[in-house]
């Protein structure tokens, strides 16, 4: 299919990008990799009237360390987040969840931002940016603000990002000593989206109890979401095989399931728990590691 016609704008900075965007309003579009947005725009389930392509802003394109925090731009690649050596290094979980994204033109192609603001509920980094404990940095008509992930993700292709704004950059904080993360999917044979998928972040103290747990569960529900239960119940505990069993059995508790011709709403929660249990054990598993290593 042939998208309707639009206008094309090309602009080299933020502040043009902003500019073009409270001018044509609601009647604009941004374009970064075009991996979710074209395909809509070319089966009509959108017909914006301005395409603002931001794809030439440089600035948007970094990725860097500053102060405890990785600070990855909104442009950067799928690509470009799985082989960067700050990104393995301070978050290895995120590095990874990039591989396995999709194809490797989508992965080439697509960007962090894209896919954040996107709100796909099967996605697979808002579940990593949940149990990272990202924030997101936002400019708009009226300035900048910074929105934490567990606030961003509101339902079926919708998030915090209003239409006006721009998502600059993604900020998270370095992983310490005695952390492991963890990401699994059950994927979509066709696309790769997740079915059902688990972000696990586990902190273990000296005595190798869990210090902290943040866990973030995709695909299930219409919004990525924390599984707080899951975390209150690790707490302070030893993670044994056993409670980390019993811990994920929490992880759908309250939540309303997606029901499509991929999965029914019960096989989507029973991936839920299995994903949480397996993402659990496999970073409490490189917590350890990285305890061992002194690092
Ligand atoms: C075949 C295929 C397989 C895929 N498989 C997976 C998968 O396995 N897992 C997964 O998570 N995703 C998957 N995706 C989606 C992929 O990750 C896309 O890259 C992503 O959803 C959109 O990123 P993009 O840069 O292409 O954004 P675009 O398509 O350019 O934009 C997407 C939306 O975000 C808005 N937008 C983009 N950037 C910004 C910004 N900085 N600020 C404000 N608004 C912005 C656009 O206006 C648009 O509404 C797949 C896509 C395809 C085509």
């Amino acid at each position: 299919m042939i998208p309707a016609g639009f206008a094309y704008h090309r602009p080299r900075t933020v502040q043009a990008a902003l500019r073009l965007l409270r001018a044509y309003g609601d009647a604009a579009k941004v374009l970064a990799g075009g991996q979710s947005l074209l395909p809509m725009m070319k089966l009509r389930l959108l017909e914006p009237a301005h395409v603002v392509d931001i794809g030439r802003i440089a600035s948007l394109r970094k990725i860097r360390v500053r102060d405890g925090w990785l600070i990855i731009g909104a442009l950067a690649t799928h690509w470009m987040i799985e082989s960067s050596p700050a990104v393995r290094r301070a978050a290895p979980v995120l590095a990874e969840t990039a591989g396995v994204i999709g194809d490797p033109q989508v992965r080439n192609l697509g960007t962090l931002g894209g896919a954040l603001v996107h709100g796909d509920p099967a996605a697979d980094y808002p579940a990593v940016m949940l149990a990272l404990d990202a924030e997101f940095a936002l400019d708009g008509p009226d300035g900048h603000r910074t929105v934490p992930a567990r606030e961003f993700f509101r339902g079926i292709m919708t998030t915090a990002a209003d239409p006006g704004e721009l998502l600059t950059e993604v900020r998270l904080p370095v992983s310490g000593t005695r952390v492991g993360g963890a990401y699994h999917k059950m994927p979509n044979p066709a696309s790769g989206f997740a079915l059902a998928g688990a972000a696990a972040v586990v902190g273990l103290d000296e005595t190798g109890r869990c210090a902290h747990v943040r866990v973030g569960v995709t695909g299930v529900g219409p919004a990525a979401y924390r599984a707080t239960g899951v975390e209150t119940a690790l707490v302070g505990r030893e993670p044994t095989d056993e409670l980390i069993a019993d811990a994920a059995r929490l992880a759908t508790d309250g939540i309303v399931a997606n029901e499509d011709p991929h999965a029914s709403a019960e096989y989507r929660l029973h991936l839920g728990r299995v994903m949480t249990r397996r993402a659990l054990a496999a970073a409490v598993e490189r917590a350890r590691g990285r305890a061992r290593g002194g690092r």
